[in-house]
């Protein structure tokens, strides 16, 4: 079996001393020799300079660093602004999301509609020279207007010059599974990492799971909820339940994990010591 690749993201720190400790937490995250980190990017261009200076400062250790770059409620020329800054800076990957609308505004005043609109537009601006991760949500993204038509969105992504695929986080090996399965019938190839997030907050997670539709299981929703005051309980159950879910999801052919990090280090390196990777 090929060597899994393994990928950590994390978001940009509000202020120089958040990024010195995440600069800390990425040196211990170097022993699992990832592929690559990436840096989130907020609504609408929110942390335009934040994500930048993170990616620029994450980049120092020789790691290839991707930055996310999503298009709604931004104009076409600030979008090839930025695409044209970070190519003449040598980044080679970029994850490229439509993003959620900043509050208040309507998609209407979006010159870009979809991810694959920003595929399109990278690849017109830039060839070949980037490498571009988009979405898959193997429980289908909140607002599709169907599983199948979610589904297509995927490819259709890919169609547009799209690499790979990484997907939202979730907790069922079988939806994994199953949407390859249906990527497959499609004739869809491109490799799709599944998005792994640690467990080690009760309120957090069932918190971050309902504002992105990420399905939390019920045994493993009650579960936690009954250990959430003892947190060293909450985590060791937290970290086997990830590592069996890991587990199989390498077993059934997953090219790699991509860790959702939230910052920190301790429990996706412990999911992987425990995988043996
Ligand atoms: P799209 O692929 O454009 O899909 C959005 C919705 O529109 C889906 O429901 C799809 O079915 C539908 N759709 C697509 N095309 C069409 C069409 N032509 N006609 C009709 N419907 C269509 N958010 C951030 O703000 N910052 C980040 O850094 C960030 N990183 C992420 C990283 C990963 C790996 C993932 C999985 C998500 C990330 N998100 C991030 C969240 C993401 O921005 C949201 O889920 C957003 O709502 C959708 O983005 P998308 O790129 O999946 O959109």
């Amino acid at each position: 079996m090929t060597k899994p690749t393994i990928s950590f993201e994390f978001f940009p720190p509000k202020t120089d001393e958040g990024l010195e400790k995440l600069l800390v937490v990425q040196k211990k995250l170097l022993v699992k020799s990832p592929k690559f980190f990436s840096v989130t990017y907020g609504a609408g261009g929110s942390t335009r300079e934040r994500t930048w200076k993170t990616v620029s400062a994450v980049q120092q250790e020789g790691v290839e660093t991707a930055p996310h770059l999503s298009c709604v409620g931004q104009s076409k020329d600030e979008l090839v602004e930025l695409i044209n800054e970070y190519k003449d800076a040598g980044i080679r990957r970029i994850v490229t999301l439509r993003g959620d609308m900043p509050s208040g505004m309507g998609a209407a005043q979006s010159e870009l509609r979809y991810a694959d609109d920003l595929v399109k537009l990278i690849r017109e601006v830039s060839g070949d020279h980037f490498h571009l991760e988009v979405a898959a949500y193997p429980e289908m993204h909140p607002q599709a207007r169907s599983f199948s038509d979610d589904i297509d969105h995927f490819k259709r992504k890919i169609d547009a010059g799209a690499n790979s695929g990484i997907t939202q986080y979730f907790y069922s090996a079988d939806s994994y599974a199953y949407y390859m399965n249906e990527l497959e019938k499609r004739g869809v190839t491109a490799p799709v990492y599944p998005g792994i997030m640690p467990i080690t907050n009760y309120a957090n997670l069932v918190r971050f799971s309902d504002a992105c539709g990420a399905d939390i299981p019920r045994w493993i929703r009650k579960k936690l909820e009954e250990l959430q005051h003892d947190d060293a309980a909450l985590k060791a159950f937290g970290e086997e339940v990830v590592t069996r879910l890991c587990e199989r999801l390498l077993a059934m052919g997953a090219p790699g994990l991509h860790f959702y990090t939230m910052n920190q280090s301790v429990p996706n390196l412990k999911v992987l010591d425990n995988l043996g990777l």
